[in-house]
């Protein structure tokens, strides 16, 4: 009785999978991914597919105005004066795009009385030139202004903001961002890990399929509002998908909540942060491969710790039933179980040469 008692009280499972956990978590940091509990790094290990935004997140976010399109009675200097007041306090990418574009032509754009923002749309201002709006296709269409259809550009994946000013179309603003250098090798990556990659972007379908085709990444759409990016979560959800939300602005926070795991970059809006459960640091898309590769290192410990535990209890509690194990040698098996298991949650731990 004594010996079935002392042997069955191994467990590696408990000495084993906090260190596991807390190891991974470490390891992770020092590859720049900030694991907000250990409950995210074990939903990170089952995902299967990885969402990823565009701007800021498969791109620099750091758009540059390509071209300035002003229409036929406006000129250049109007149409960026006009875009530049209304996203003075706009933080996203394509705002500062615009504003440094506009300071680069010592542009001095009025201070506006009021603003607004509409994530994945555009923004909205009233000030002394009038009121402006700036933003998407759609989101001009809505504000009951129509303009024409404008070609793109000469560069791959452009994205168009219209700008109007008191109802009246002054032009579009062609801005473009270019791929992170890793994006395409850390697509390919994810590809081999057999994780399903899909795109979902606010901009229009055109630049993201471009940038889609570019990166390697067969699934893609886009003119997604925040709402559209969530809905698309949830049926991917639905459909017995395990979803990872990788993003960085306060249009993907929605999405990244929904996801089992939201991913956000370091350089994301502050919502975005807040919202997600891991945070990329220093925005490198290769940590993000490595990360998962952790999780799913992390999972087969803790498994290998939990099959082992059952297997040698299981052993020593027939032997010992049976009056084949006296007490010394249980406490001794109790005890080299226990200690192989942590020792094989240790290799979890971050090693010096990767510290
Ligand atoms: P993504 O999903 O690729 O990160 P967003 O959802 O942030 O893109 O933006 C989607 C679209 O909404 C942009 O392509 C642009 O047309 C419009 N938009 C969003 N914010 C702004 C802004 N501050 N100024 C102008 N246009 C904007
Ligand atoms: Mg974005």
């Amino acid at each position: 009785t004594i010996s079935v008692v002392i042997v069955a009280g191994a467990c590696g499972i408990a000495a084993g999978t906090p260190l596991a956990i807390l190891g991974a978590i470490g390891r992770a940091a020092h590859l720049g991914a900030i694991i907000k509990g250990g409950i995210y790094l074990e939903a990170l290990s089952r995902v299967d597919t990885l969402v990823f935004d565009k701007t800021g997140t498969l791109t620099l976010g750091r758009p540059v105005v390509v071209a300035l399109a002003p229409e036929a009675g406006h000129s250049e200097a109007e149409l960026l004066t006009a875009a530049a007041m209304a996203e003075g306090r706009s933080e996203h990418p394509i705002a500062q795009a615009i504003l440094r574009c506009a300071q680069s032509r010592t542009i001095q754009p009025p201070d506006p009385d009021r603003f607004q923002s509409v994530p994945g749309r555009g923004v909205f201002a009233l000030g002394s030139l009038g009121q402006v709006v700036a933003g998407s296709r759609s989101f001009l269409l809505e504000h009951g202004i129509e303009a024409s259809p404008s070609g793109p550009p000469d560069q791959p994946g452009a994205t168009e903001v219209l700008v109007a000013l008191d109802g009246n179309w002054l032009g579009t603003i062609w801005i473009a961002d270019t791929p992170r250098a890793e994006a395409r090798a850390a697509m390919a990556a994810l590809r081999a890990m057999g994780i399903r990659v899909i795109l979902l972007s606010g901009d229009n379908p055109g630049s993201a399929r471009s940038i889609a085709t570019l990166l390697g990444i067969a699934e893609a759409e886009g003119a997604l509002l925040p709402k559209d990016k969530q809905t698309r979560i949830a049926d991917l959800k639905r459909s017995g998908a395990r979803v990872a939300m990788v993003g960085d602005g306060v249009n993907d926070a929605p999405a990244m909540v929904e996801a089992e795991v939201g991913i956000s970059m370091g350089s994301g809006a502050d919502v975005a942060r807040e919202a997600a459960d891991v945070v990329l640091i220093g925005n490198d898309l290769t940590k993000l491969v490595d990360t998962l590769r952790v999780a799913r290192q992390m999972r087969r410990v803790v498994l290998q710790n939990f099959t082992g535990t059952l297997v040698v209890d299981g052993i020593g509690l027939g032997l010992a039933a049976f009056g084949l194990l006296n007490p010394m040698l249980a406490a001794f098996i109790h005890v080299t179980s226990e200690l192989v298991f942590i020792v094989n949650s240790t290799r979890m731990l971050p090693s010096r040469s990767n510290a």
